[in-house]
């Protein structure tokens, strides 16, 4: 074998500790920051609850097992990217770059990343997978920031997928990815699955009612979905579930009762001199 065509073994030596070290690293410092937020901020968060239903210490230990579970395939996940970039068939870069593009770049993978998980998420739904795939994420009806990977190994490798068959799709297309891009998408992924699963409405009050954000997802939007099963299967963006149909039909409703509390409150105290 020459230099060139590395044995995936030398791959995964050189890379698995600091790959499932970073991984690791992501889900608990995102989710344990957004616990600590809600546990520092009680006052705020209790307003702010979603459900009246609490999650049990079960929840919390399923959560979590089966979080570091699903890092550990991320893990397995990112070394197969790494082996696949070695062998040649997937090209991403740390070359210089300019901010411009890397922000086209940036933006263009979370928009398809959205599309991505939309399609799936229909999918694992489905009576064939259901079972074998995505019951054991609704087994958390009341997420907890620790949901975020809460998956069962078929739906951790789905889930994982994404990443190598994107870069698989640029790489045949000839485009040059920025590694900076993909280390943005990949923050962005699991700060918004974690804050998807906070439990507490994190958005302003008004925010489903503004066209500029109201396409952007918030929590009550996930929330409902692992309460009524059914609707908003989407990840980052309201657009799917309102082109095909699925948007939870009180969406608006849910949003603006949890939101508007923290208003009432916050206008006791100072005479109602907030928008
Ligand atoms: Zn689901
Ligand atoms: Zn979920």
């Amino acid at each position: 074998m020459s230099a060139s065509e590395p044995a995936i073994m030398e791959v995964i030596a050189d890379h698995i500790m600091r790959v499932m070290y970073f991984d690791l690293f992501r889900y608990a410092v995102t989710a344990a920051a957004m616990f600590a937020v809600i546990f520092i901020f009680k006052g705020w968060a209790d307003l702010r609850r979603i459900q009246q239903r609490r999650a049990s210490k079960g929840d919390y230990a399923r959560e979590i097992t089966s979080s570091v579970r699903t890092v550990f395939f991320f893990g397995i996940t990112t070394l197969a990217t790494l082996f696949l970039r070695e062998a040649g068939i997937i090209r991403f870069h740390f070359d210089s770059f300019s901010p411009a593009v890397l922000a086209v770049q940036a933006a263009a993978m979370i928009v398809v990343h959205d599309a991505y998980f939309y399609w799936m998420h229909r999918g694992l739904h489905t009576r064939a997978l259901y079972q074998a795939t995505h019951l054991h994420h609704h087994k958390s009806r009341t997420p907890t920031p620790f949901t975020a990977y809460s998956f069962s190994v078929w739906e951790a490798i789905t889930e994982a997928a994404f990443v190598p068959l994107f870069l698989l799709v640029t790489s045949l297309l000839g485009i040059p990815y920025i590694g900076m891009a993909i280390l943005i998408f990949i923050w962005f992924q699991i700060i918004r699955n974690v804050m998807g699963h906070a439990g507490v409405e994190i958005m302003p009050a008004g925010w489903v009612d503004n066209k500029w954000v109201g396409w952007i997802n918030t929590t009550t939007h996930h929330d409902l979905h692992h309460s009524t099963f059914n609707y908003n299967f989407g990840l980052y963006f309201t657009w799917w579930d309102r082109w095909m149909g699925t948007e939870h039909p009180q969406y608006k409703e849910r949003f603006r009762a949890v939101a508007q509390p923290l208003r009432r409150a916050r206008d006791k105290v100072t005479g109602g001199g907030f928008a």
